[in-house]
Parts: C-alpha cells; sequence; structure tokens
C-alpha cells in the first residue's frame, strides 16, 4: 500500500512501523517468527499476510501439540499471490501441532480475510465478539474497499466470545479480554501463566490502533489499554496485529498515544 510512509490500520497520528525484518515472507523457510520461541511451553509462530502485513499467529501448547490459529488474514485466492494460506497452514510444522480453533481479534478484512478458507480447511470453530459482527457481514465491502480479491466470504461463526471468558490449551489458560476503541468488539487474548498477550489492534509496539473507522474511539481505546492490558503487567509480551512484538512495560512508559510520555506531554 504505497510504501512505508503511512500502515492503513495504525493510528492516523502516528508515523509507521516498518515491516518487521525479522518476521514474515523473509525468515526461514516457513515464515516463523522467530522459527519458534516458547515461553513457559508455549509456542508462538507468525506469518506476515495480505497487502496491509497482517500477523497471523499461531499458539500452541508445546506439551500436547493442541493450538488456536488467530486472524488468519490471508487467502489462498487470487488477491494472495504466493500462497498465504499455505503459509499460514505450514505454522503447524514443526512439531505437528493441532489446530483446535480460531479466534479473531476483531471483524477488520486484513484479519478475517482467510478465516472462511482456513475454516473450512481445518474443519474447526470460530469465534468473534458480537460487538464486530456487523464488520463480518460487510466483508464483501470492505473486500472491495481494500483491495481483498479473494476474500468474499463470509465465515460462520460458531461461538460469540465475551469479556472475561477462559478456555484451555493444554495446560494454559487462555482469558478473552474485551478493549473496545479500534472496534467495538476487539479483544485481546491473554495467557496468564506464560505471561503472553495477543493484542489485534488494540495495541503496537511504539503506537496503537486507528479509531478513525466505523466503531472506532480513541478514549474507548485508551482506556482499555490503561485499564485493561497495562494492569497485566510490565513483563508480558504481547503480539499485534501488525509489526513486531514488545513487552507491556515498553509500552507503559514510552508509547506516545497511551504511555506515561503521552500523559506527560499533554500536561505539559
Ligand atoms: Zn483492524
Amino acid at each position: 500500500m504505497g510504501g512505508p510512509s503511512r500502515h492503513p490500520w495504525l493510528s492516523r497520528y502516528v508515523p509507521v512501523l516498518p515491516r518487521p525484518a525479522e518476521a514474515g515472507r523473509g525468515l526461514g523457510k516457513r515464515g516463523l517468527w522467530p522459527a519458534s520461541t516458547g515461553w513457559d511451553m508455549l509456542v508462538v509462530r507468525n506469518t506476515v499476510v495480505g497487502p496491509f502485513a497482517e500477523n497471523t499467529l499461531l499458539v500452541g501448547d508445546g506439551e500436547t501439540g493442541e493450538a488456536i490459529l488467530i486472524d488468519p488474514g490471508g487467502t489462498g485466492g487470487t488477491g494472495s499471490p504466493g500462497g498465504d494460506l499455505e503459509r499460514t497452514l505450514l505454522m503447524r510444522e514443526p512439531g505437528a501441532f493441532r489446530i483446535a480453533r480460531i479466534f479473531l481479534t476483531h471483524g477488520h478484512i486484513d484479519h478475517v480475510a482467510g478465516c472462511a478458507e482456513a475454516k473450512g480447511r481445518l474443519g474447526v470453530p470460530c469465534q468473534i465478539h458480537r460487538g464486530d459482527a456487523a464488520w463480518l457481514d460487510a466483508i464483501p465491502q470492505q473486500a472491495e474497499m481494500f483491495g481483498f480479491e479473494g476474500a468474499r466470504e463470509r465465515p460462520d461463526i460458531d461461538h460469540f466470545h465475551e469479556d472475561g471468558e477462559t478456555f484451555t490449551l493444554g495446560e494454559h489458560e487462555g482469558r478473552i479480554i474485551h478493549t473496545p476503541g479500534h472496534s467495538r468488539g476487539s479483544c485481546c487474548l491473554f495467557f496468564e501463566k506464560a505471561r503472553i498477550l495477543f493484542a489485534g489492534d488494540t495495541l503496537f509496539a511504539g503506537s496503537v490502533g486507528r479509531t478513525d473507522l466505523p466503531g472506532g474511539d480513541f478514549e474507548a481505546l485508551e482506556r482499555s489499554i490503561r485499564e485493561k492490558l497495562f494492569p497485566l503487567g510490565d513483563d508480558v509480551r504481547f503480539f499485534p496485529g501488525h509489526g513486531p512484538s514488545a513487552t507491556l512495560g515498553d509500552e507503559r512508559s514510552q508509547n506516545p498515544f497511551v504511555g506515561e510520555v503521552a500523559r506527560r506531554g499533554r500536561f505539559v
């Protein structure tokens, strides 16, 4: 989308994060990030897909091999030369992870474009917050507006999740945190024991999600991050929907929109 000057899914106020050199197409044969990294036996892998360089993530329990696929935004269709969906499914190797469910952080096209296709291939349930159901209904319009030629199909949603809901992934418990702001139904997924958070487009390394699309609300986003994410702990490593990972501590102090530097700036 026209070079690195501005990313369409980041806040319009922010300089853009360059596509991380260590993530995505340039990395290794499988596009894993970073190859295979475990925190307390949770394995996180990433592949960068689609025209907006979205992070599709796999989180797997190293003991049982059970995994969750997060935001399959890449399709195998004509809009995605190179087969984003194939690379997405390759994240199951090595280790032969078995994807048990698809988790959608929100309903924007770059995060859901490949969901119907991935769900069909994997035969697993898929879930999202009800607040973003309207974005799924609008997939054809979103696809047209943002140039996702391979994605026209609305995925069937098996479950609408809510704030505070939990599920197990092997030995781990994942908790859903509703973080409205980037969209009404935006949610994060937190693994407390492993200290890992999947942040969707709510929080980025050095930035926050844009809030000028329908359903966006900057004050809600600020509250979500400051009141629901930062209290999880400075040591928590988060994986956003675009760009590199960072820790919540990095953002609590340095993030120019919601960190301490932003508060200081406001009162000078
Ligand atoms: Zn988004």
